[in-house]
């Protein structure tokens, strides 16, 4: 993951693949609880408050250098509700609220940087 301090300009956003993400000024604001300074004039749905949103962009540019892509062509997510919810298309924005494909959860559990553990203890991203 590279964090660049520079902002993104509006209709810009985060970027990953081929194992590395880069993302802009915002997602540090954003995991530090800072406030989010718009790229465009018009407000961005993506552009909001609160640590859980950028660590769920995190996972998601994070999930693209691993080979996850958005799986918006995917049979199993044709539905509005599995675009909002899954992580790899717009569930980032709802994070924790947000999910993996079993599809995807089988291709990283193929991966070599992977391994399935399940956490007990998260942390609370909501909390100040
Ligand atoms: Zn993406």
């Amino acid at each position: 993951m590279a964090y660049v301090d520079a902002d993104h300009a509006c209709g810009q956003s985060g970027a990953g693949g081929s194992g590395l993400a880069v993302v802009s000024a915002n997602d540090l604001r954003g995991l530090s609880g800072e406030t989010i300074v718009p790229a465009c004039e018009k407000a961005n749905g993506a552009e909001i408050a609160g640590r859980c949103r950028w660590i769920g962009g995190m996972g998601h540019e994070m999930l693209h250098t691993l080979g996850l892509i958005h799986p918006d062509r995917s049979p199993a997510c044709q539905t509005a509700q599995c675009r909002s919810e899954a992580l790899m298309m717009h569930g980032y924005v709802k994070y924790p609220n947000a999910a993996l494909l079993k599809e995807e959860s089988l291709s990283l559990n193929r991966s070599l940087f992977v391994q399935d553990q399940r956490i007990e203890n998260l942390l609370d991203c909501t909390a100040p």
